[in-house]
């Protein structure tokens, strides 16, 4: 059922349009069983300067994914508007109830963030999180960056990613985005699920948007933490926001076209990858195995990959079930 003609419940503390720095947070009413009239408080900030973009900048949409929320709590902590030319809105806790878990899925409605927008006012919790971002946040916005690692079952090399789109100009000003951010990777990627994304959503209201995959195994690491300040911050240059040089080294620039470069386990059992994160691959190459603890007799299932490229994300756990992702391969973009 659609409710977007329904006005949101939630409330912030912030005046979006009005100047100057702003902190504060949503008030997500949330009846629960020791708080009967209690309210989940999902921090946000709005720093606005003089005249310039709105860049809207989100973490935490999966609750085990660290790099996005530091780097935002970083810059909440630092940015003041005298800096500033534009709008910045920050919400580094998208998934408060989650990331306070460590958990990709919220713990209180079991929904999956990014697979709920543009969100539901009279939905389950997660769902009206959404919703209000998609009307209050995403509608100002000219810019949006979700900033994601791999969460404990995946893990990348640091990329900022975006998707192909079909209008040349936005493709290009994308691009631009992309290579500005630094990371070791920019990706071009095709989502095996696409449906219900942010992403998805902020590229169909027509505005230029960026995502991440900035390492993962539910870990931080001091490399993946100075690469999303340091991207999160030549982005805010890239745009005008901020005065300052594009720092670190050039972007590999890398696709991943199809579903064809998602290695998927054929079964339950114990993975054992046979090429390490960043290792090139030859299309039919064996990838992996899954070893079956309970009949040590049995071969293991090898895994081969159908294209060739570079070993981009790879599952950091042992235990596997049958068709959870095992690694992904990308390709360098033509
Ligand atoms: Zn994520």
């Amino acid at each position: 059922m659609n409710h977007d003609d329904q006005p949101s419940i939630i409330t912030s503390t912030i005046d979006w349009d009005a100047p100057g720095r702003q902190v504060g947070h949503l008030n997500v009413p949330h009846s629960s069983e020791l708080s009967a009239w209690g309210v989940l408080r999902v921090p946000v900030a709005c720093i606005r300067g003089g005249e310039g973009p709105t860049f809207l900048v989100t973490a935490g949409n999966h609750g085990d994914e660290y790099e996005g929320p530091v780097a935002v709590q970083k810059l909440w902590r630092s940015l003041s508007p005298d800096q500033l030319s534009g709008r910045v809105i920050l919400m580094p806790a998208l998934n408060l109830p989650a990331l306070l878990e460590g958990k990709r899925l919220s713990p209180i409605d079991g929904q999956n963030m990014n697979r709920v927008f543009p969100g539901d006012p009279r939905g389950s919790i997660t769902r009206r999180i959404a919703d209000y971002v998609t009307r209050e946040l995403v509608a100002r916005a000219d810019i949006a960056l979700d900033m994601h690692s791999g969460g404990k079952s995946l893990n990348f090399i640091p990329s900022a990613i975006v998707h192909e789109l079909d209008d040349a100009e936005r493709m290009t000003q994308t691009m631009a985005a992309l290579e500005a951010f630094r990371a070791p990777v920019g990706l071009v990627i095709e989502e095996l699920e696409p449906e219900g994304t942010l992403d998805t959503l902020v590229e169909s209201r027509g505005k230029l948007f960026l995502s991440t995959e900035l390492g993962g195994a539910g870990m931080l690491t001091p490399e993946t933490v100075r690469i999303a300040e340091r991207g999160l911050r030549n982005l805010l240059v890239h745009f005008g926001l901020v005065e300052g040089q594009i720092e670190g080294p050039a972007t590999r620039l890398m696709a991943v076209p199809d579903t064809d470069h998602y290695v998927l386990a054929e079964d339950d059992g114990i993975f054992e990858p046979t090429l390490a994160l960043g290792e090139s691959v030859e299309a039919g190459q064996c990838v992996g195995r899954i070893h079956f603890p309970a009949t040590p007799e049995r071969e293991p299932t090898e895994h081969r990959a159908e294209r060739g490229g570079v070993v981009f994300c790879l599952r950091p756990l042992g235990g596997t079930k049958r068709g959870d992702c095992l690694l992904v391969i990308a390709r360098d973009r033509d």
